[in-house]
């Protein structure tokens, strides 16, 4: 046993696709004593560098004090303990629930963010969630389902921006994404996006829809886990004829590294 204990690290594991790790979570998994993943959504890929006698747990049986016990006594044998979260550590995880009781047993605790699987399903569907002139905020939140919404936070509130929303843990609950848009106001024919299990190899799949389709859609195709649900006025641009570009490169724009021409 170490005098000292270790460092639990909390590791974004990104979105499922193991290269999807940062360079920093990968060389933390090859020294690591102890890991500690998120079975039911990361990637078992993703424990494909550790180092030989790591010990690796799944805590998908486990109870949350089950985990806290099991982080703490890892850290008292081993230097590194990380802890795999699925897509960055600071979206719907346990981050905090986690820390509080390392805090207060004195284990040091350190984050390594990750690519999420907002990210990644823009990615996949070659979307850009911000466009000049259409939308320039992201709203990333979810419907209740037992979890439930602090005031404020009803998607019908949230959508009354017309903004990109990126709605996680709710594709159960399509019905009440597509009840909370048109309380809005969004018609029928607004655009929407499914993403499933978006960059996992050979298991990405991607519906496009609008408001009136995207909950039989997803029905006939079977996706009832595991999928982004994005409503936004910016999807699809890709095949716009119109689009306002970005003033960064226009040729009359001046900024810090290039004075614009104007135009004749
Ligand atoms: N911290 C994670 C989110 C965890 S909550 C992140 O940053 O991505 C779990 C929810 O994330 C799922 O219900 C789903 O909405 C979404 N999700 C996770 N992985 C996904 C993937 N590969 N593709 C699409 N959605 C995913």
């Amino acid at each position: 046993m170490s005098a000292l204990p270790g460092r639990v690290w909390f590791v974004g594991a990104g979105p499922g696709d193991p290269e999807l790790i940062t360079v920093k979570g990968r060389g933390l998994i090859e020294r690591a004593g102890a890991i500690l993943f998120a079975g039911s959504l990361v990637n078992e890929a993703a424990t494909r560098w550790a180092p030989p006698g790591c010990v690796v747990a799944d805590s998908k049986d486990m109870t949350h004090e089950q985990m806290v016990a099991w982080l703490t006594d890892q850290a008292a044998r081993c230097g590194t303990v990380v802890r795999l979260q699925t897509g960055d550590p600071a979206l719907y995880g346990t981050l905090i629930e986690l820390v509080q009781p390392l805090d207060a047993a004195g284990i040091p605790i350190a984050v390594v963010p990750g690519v999420s699987s907002a990210m990644a399903s823009a990615a996949a569907a070659v979307e850009s969630f911000t466009l000049p002139e259409v939308t320039q905020t992201v709203i990333f939140t979810r419907v209740e389902g037992r979890t439930p919404m602090p005031p404020g936070e009803s998607l019908a509130e949230l959508a009354a921006h017309r903004c990109t929303l990126c709605i996680f843990l709710s594709i159960t609950l399509l019905h009440r994404i597509e009840a909370g848009l048109r309380d809005a106001g969004w018609p029928d024919d607004a655009p929407m996006l499914v993403v499933h299990k978006a960059s996992w190899p050979g298991e990405e799949r991607i519906v496009r829809g609008t408001l009136a389709t995207i909950k039989q859609q997803c029905r006939e195709a079977g996706i009832v886990s595991q999928a982004m649900v994005i409503a936004s006025p910016a999807l699809g641009a890709r095949g716009w004829a119109e689009l306002t570009k970005s003033k960064l490169y226009d040729a009359a724009f001046t900024h810090r590294f290039r004075r614009g021409t104007p135009p004749p």
